[in-house]
């Protein structure tokens, strides 16, 4: 792990200085991000943006955003424009270099078609289930296909054919011609072109025959004149097919490096996934606040730098872990802590009648807006007669060590008053604590006695006649299991969502200059945690706040309690 603002240091920058040094393309380093466009960017994706971007930039060289878009049935246009602005808000830039694979569906067929004329790719008419049992299995070698010897004329023709739409979807295929009895099971004459009559989102009708990703990718990096094509470690394995087809090409030739997925704990991070709790409403959408993708933590009031330099902490490696989400959070807040306003918030309010604070008087309390950063100044916030605090700062009958609020004792009011509690109202019915009385010492203004009278504890509060009232979101961990995507239980992963995720408090108050809050605007509620206003949901008059995290972990609290 490595520190914030340090420069990065890892296997990855190692290989890129050592070919620099080597000069071995030219000086130059040029990576790029190539997202499928079939789902939404989450934080894993954010760490292979960071990783491709953040070389380019440290090495002078370039990163291209470019769309593997070379499936027509899973992809959206949704899909590509979210993917722009997630990675444009995350702070990168690709400047003129935006590409789709589609781009090159032509090349991609030229290519295919040079194979055929070397040898070295033919037509298949086996369907899929026996392409597969054909295959073999790790322990056991394949089978060649019956049209594995078709002659190269034969071969032209009936690609010509494919393309040209006159055979059944999964009829034939396009197989490169490479070793049945391969160890490694990529290479037993992979599939490279399907039929596939479906129209794409970019190139309409114009194609009925698609390439595969191991086809499609290498050559894409080859024409991109990509340096450094960095990966994840799953596809290490299609690595000789990658070599395979731009060495058979001959065409230039970039080398691909494989890293450590990012797992997280508490949270899914695979689109397939996400998709399935977005598709069967266990989440409002893809921007769903709990969700870990850049367009749920982005609503939920996360930053990008708080995303960038938890990338940078976690680093890059060989080696598959599971990094706990409390880092993230630990970065966020550091991050937040900096930059983002206090204000006084009450969310589960108890109603407080100051008895001798005179009737009709409002003060202007003086109120700092972050004691971390005098420069973000002071403001005024109304004290009047009755007032909120939270419901938990108060205990009829207090345990040991709890300091707050009790009958006859004292506290203080942040930037106000010491009060005390001089007696209770109780809801008849049910016997709750509905209002408390208590008295004021004026002597205490600003928050100090000059007696020297010490008290345990300040509570946060807010005017009851001024306050605005608005909703609270509280979230919590999506997954109350630490890794939900390890299913070896023959539990299905939504089996161990959170249900206690998501709870929802409406009749919360805020300090009146909240009024008219922009969405997604940040504040720390003091003694409560981080906000940031609903930008979906949120309106002037109807306030909504999303707790982006709490102050503390309280999550790593209750465990331990639990282990007890
Ligand atoms: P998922 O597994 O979520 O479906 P994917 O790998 O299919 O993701 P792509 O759109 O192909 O999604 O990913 C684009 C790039 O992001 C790829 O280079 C991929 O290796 C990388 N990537 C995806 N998930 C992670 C992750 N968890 N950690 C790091 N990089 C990732
Ligand atoms: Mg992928």
């Amino acid at each position: 792990m490595i520190e914030a603002g340090s420069k990065p240091s890892d296997f990855i920058r190692e290989i890129i200085k050592e070919d620099l040094a080597n000069n071995k393309y030219g000086g130059r380093v040029h990576s790029r991000f190539p997202p499928e466009p079939n789902g939404y960017l989450h934080i894993g994706h954010a760490k292979s943006i960071c990783l491709n971007f953040g070389i380019a930039a440290e090495f002078g060289g370039l990163c291209n955003l470019r769309f593997d878009d070379t499936n027509p049935i899973k992809e959206e246009v949704e899909y590509v424009e979210s993917i722009k602005t997630d990675v444009r808000w995350l702070g990168f830039d690709w400047q003129d270099r935006l590409f789709y694979a589609s781009d090159y569906f032509e090349q991609f067929y030229e290519y295919a078609v040079q194979l055929i004329k070397a040898g070295k790719a033919y037509v298949c008419d086996l369907s899929a289930d026996e392409i597969k049992e054909y295959r073999g299995t790790l322990t056991k070698p394949g089978r060649n296909s019956p049209y594995r010897n078709r002659s190269v004329e034969e071969n032209l023709d009936l690609f010509d054919k494919m393309k040209a739409v006159e055979f059944e979807d999964g009829s034939r295929t396009l197989r490169a011609k490479i070793d049945m009895a391969s160890g490694n099971i990529n290479m037993r004459d992979p599939v490279i072109y399907r039929i596939l009559r479906a129209t794409h989102h970019r190139t309409g009708d114009k194609w009925c025959i698609y390439p595969m990703y191991d086809f499609a990718h290498c050559i894409s990096d080859s024409i991109e004149g990509i340096t450094h094509s960095i990966c994840t470690l799953e596809f290490e394995d299609h690595r000789p097919l990658y070599d395979w087809f731009l060495d058979e090409l001959e065409i230039y030739h970039p080398q691909q490096i494989e890293f450590a997925r990012l797992n997280l704990s508490r949270t899914v991070l695979s689109k397939r996934k996400l998709i399935q709790l977005v598709e069967e409403g266990y989440v409002s959408g893809w921007d769903d606040p709990r969700m870990p993708t850049i367009a749920g933590v982005r609503r939920r009031g996360y930053t990008p730098e708080s995303i960038r330099i938890f990338c940078n902490r976690i680093g890059v490696a060989k080696r598959e872990s599971l990094v706990d989400l409390a880092l993230l959070e630990y970065c966020l807040r550091e991050d937040l802590n900096k930059q983002v306003p206090r204000v006084m918030a009450v969310l589960r309010p108890l109603r407080v009648v100051i008895d001798n604070y005179p009737e009709n008087l409002v003060e202007e309390l003086e109120a700092v807006n972050n004691p971390e950063d005098p420069g973000m100044g002071t403001r005024k916030v109304p004290f009047s007669r009755v007032i909120y605090i939270e419901q938990e700062d108060f205990r009829e009958d207090p345990p040991k060590k709890y300091f707050r609020l009790a009958p006859g004792r004292e506290v203080r009011l942040r930037y106000a008053y010491f009060i005390k509690c001089v007696s209770l109202v109780k809801d008849k019915q049910t016997g709750e604590v509905i209002e408390l009385h208590c008295t004021y010492d004026p002597a205490t203004r600003g928050g100090d006695s000059p007696d020297g009278r010490k008290v345990k504890a300040t509570l946060h509060w807010v005017s009851a006649a001024h306050a605005i009232e608005a909703e609270v979101r509280l979230y919590d961990h999506l997954f109350v299991k630490e890794n939900p995507g390890d299913e070896e239980e023959g539990r299905d992963f939504k089996s161990f969502l959170n249900p206690k995720s998501l709870e929802i408090l409406t009749s919360c108050r805020v300090e009146p200059g909240l009024a008219g809050a922009a969405p997604g605007s940040r504040y720390q509620f003091e003694r409560l945690g981080y906000f940031c206003v609903d930008s979906v949901d949120s309106f002037d008059g109807a306030l909504v706040f999303n707790r982006t995290v709490t102050l503390r972990d309280t999550w790593v609290k209750i465990e331990k309690a639990q282990i007890k």
